[in-house]
């Protein structure tokens, strides 16, 4: 059976996004529980944290289909030190409201080395395969630092695959891979993948035959007991662009074909299958149509 839902707005206190997220006939959701573009916050308060439970039962989804998302201007990958302690240390205390709420598991971006190649580093791989990899080894440390500072919380840390804009890593299946490989407890990872960061990194996803070896590679590469959630995005730019644009469903590169393939495949099967599409006036209708589209 296929949950799926969007990213609701969490205005006026994390309280109110399970009701928003029933009101456009959600089976899932993603919320952010702080704002995600400022790094402090006030602690949830006793009050916001009962009533968001209250209204969690209301709604009648369940904590494992919910699929909170932390700050944008956290970076566990950040080369400098100052910058990662404050990172990490707000990554923390995302956990922490996870696990206040009741919620099982933060969905992120892995980070970003945030350096500018030159075009003659450009061509040189080993150098930017170097690069890349002592950032991953940063952003495994930051995880492994995290789990071990929240080992009674069980939060599961679930890392977004990116579309590669800038210097953001996540957009290779061997980078998320990579990060798995040194995280010492792996019931405490998992992995997101996002339709639109996975086709303008360069995975196909617009026909069966290209959905099919996409999925086959994750597969091998990365393996679908990670797959903890799904983010259902449409692009507006075209596969391979290395753009993160998202559109709604079957108005961009995309096309419906891929969601079809999504709805009817039974290993995205009881997670969080989550719209982050741009207009969410049709989130209603676009859940509508998702699931129209099982048994087609
Ligand atoms: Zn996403
Ligand atoms: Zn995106």
């Amino acid at each position: 059976m296929k949950f799926v839902g969007a990213h609701v707005s969490a205005s006026g206190g994390v309280q109110n996004a399970p009701l928003n997220a029933m009101a456009i006939g959600a089976k899932a959701f993603a919320l952010f529980t702080k704002n995600q573009r400022q790094w402090n916050a006030k602690p949830l308060s006793m009050l916001d944290i009962d009533e968001f439970k209250i209204n969690l039962k209301t709604s009648g989804i369940l904590p494992k289909y919910v699929l909170p998302h932390d700050s944008y201007l956290i970076n566990l990958g950040h080369p400098k030190e100052e910058n990662l302690e404050q990172s990490r240390e707000a990554f923390m205390d995302e956990i922490k409201r996870c696990e206040q709420l009741g919620l099982e598991m933060l969905n992120f971006h892995p980070g970003s080395h945030l350096e500018k190649f030159s075009k003659k580093e450009k061509e040189d791989i080993d150098y930017i395969t170097r690069v890349e990899n002592g950032c991953l080894d940063v952003i495994a440390d930051s995880m492994n630092m995290a789990i071990e500072k929240t080992r009674d919380s069980g939060v599961k840390l679930v890392i977004e695959n990116t579309a590669g804009q800038g210097s953001n890593l996540g957009y290779k299946f061997e980078h998320l891979a990579y990060i798995i490989e040194r995280i010492k407890d792996k019931s405490r990872v998992g992995v997101c993948l996002d339709t639109c960061h996975t086709f303008t990194a360069g995975y196909d996803l617009r026909t069966k035959e290209t959905y099919t070896k996409t999925m086959r590679d994750f597969d091998e590469i990365v393996g679908f007991k990670y797959l903890s959630g799904m983010h259902l995005n449409d692009s507006k730019p075209p596969l391979g662009a290395k753009v993160d644009r998202h559109h709604s469903l079957g108005m961009g590169e995309l096309g419906w074909e891929t969601f079809r393939l999504i709805m009817n495949d039974n290993r995205m099967d009881d997670i969080p299958l989550i719209l982050e599409t741009i207009d969410e006036t049709i989130w209603e209708k676009e859940i509508k149509d998702l699931y129209s589209l099982v048994g087609t």
